[in-house]
């Protein structure tokens, strides 16, 4: 049976039925969970998703009633959840520890049918059933290619096709990176045909901003963030104080990243966030230059090509210098 259409059987089967998606959840995380319970709720089933932790607050009004238990708030409740499913679907993720080690215990565990729908390289063998395509922009993409390909085309409406817009323009820089193919404009096409307000769903996740955020991103720039490695390497670094004084909430400085690798002669920019005594990390880069594996290296982290993330345990300062000390050898100039 062609991948879709077991997919779909597998959800017309099914009882219950838990969607998980990774930590720190993204606009590719949250859309396509929404994207999919709403499709699985069109097919006449129902659905609940269940998250490491809490969404960010750019995109929240996506929810729209919609429930998303989250494991950091209600943990007996996601894994009862998750206990009970027959049917798990791992949504832009590919290994169990990008659910966080005991979220991911908790899926390792469950006896239900896990099936994957992501666009990350090297997906883990944990999966009943796995739609893997690193070639696709988001995760947001698949799920319509989904909806598609098992013929339920006619089923696509505003809302299941809004969070998947915003999905798509999340993961892909507002259409800007070469992960965007004519397919995703064809699709995007047929999202408008079905009713999604393109214009209202960036206004309502972009023009919201709080002066706080504006003056923390002022701030980044201004003062936190640093070039070398031959102008090559952007880092922006927030301490815990930095992120107090602004007042920062989950999202504020979503996007940061890839003002950094705007600058002119830059073709990678980390951002760093210091919390709990640990440092998050995103990691960007141009063309045919990779951040993946050096997240993977020696952040414990990992991603795409051109954009990772990883954690690092250090303090601050000194994970700066712990950049700084082996950028030179995986990005510094070449010859080649
Ligand atoms: P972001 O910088 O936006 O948090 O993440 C960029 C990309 O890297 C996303 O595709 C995300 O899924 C992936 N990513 C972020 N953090 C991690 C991590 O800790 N481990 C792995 N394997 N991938 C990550
Ligand atoms: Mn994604």
């Amino acid at each position: 049976m062609k991948l879709a259409n077991e997919i779909v059987q597998s959800i017309l089967d099914a009882e219950k039925i838990v969607i998980t998606s990774h930590k720190s959840p993204d606009g590719d995380s949250i859309g396509s969970s929404l994207g999919m319970l709403r499709f699985i709720q069109a097919l006449g089933k129902d659905a609940k998703i269940c998250h490491p932790d809490s969404c960010p607050s750019f995109i929240e009004w996506l929810k729209d009633g919609v429930e998303i238990v989250d494991f950091d708030e209600s943990q007996d409740r996601v894994i009862s959840l998750m206990d009970e499913a027959d049917l798990i679907f791992c949504l832009d993720y590919n290994g169990s520890n990008r659910l966080g080690k005991d979220m991911g215990g908790v899926l390792l565990a469950a006896d239900a049918k896990k099936i994957m729908i992501d666009h990350h390289p090297y997906p883990e063998d944990i999966f009943h059933l796995s739609a893997s395509h690193p070639e696709v922009c988001s995760t947001s993409q698949l799920v319509i290619e989904l909806i598609l390909k098992s013929g339920n085309e006619n089923l696509l409406n505003q809302s299941i096709g809004t969070p998947l817009y915003l999905g798509i323009v999340t993961d892909t820089g507002s259409f800007r990176f070469s992960s965007v193919t004519s397919r995703t404009h064809e699709l995007i096409g047929k999202l408008l045909e079905n009713g999604v307000q393109q214009a209202e769903v960036h206004e309502k996740s972009f023009n919201h901003n709080r002066l706080d955020q504006m003056k923390l991103r002022g701030f980044a720039i201004a003062e936190k963030l640093e070039v070398m490695v031959d102008e090559e390497l952007a880092i922006v670094s927030l301490s815990e104080v930095d992120l107090e004084r602004f007042n920062y909430i989950k999202g504020d400085t979503e996007g940061l990243v890839n003002v950094a690798l705007s600058i002119e002669g830059v073709s990678v920019a980390i951002m760093m966030t210091e919390s709990d005594g640990k440092v998050k990390m995103s990691f960007r880069s141009m063309g045919s230059i990779v951040v993946n594996k050096f997240a993977g290296d020696h952040f414990d982290g990992g991603g795409h090509m051109n954009a990772a993330g990883g954690i690092s345990f250090l303090s601050l300062e000194e994970t700066i210098e712990k950049v700084k000390s082996l950028a030179p050898s995986y990005f510094g100039k070449t010859d080649a």
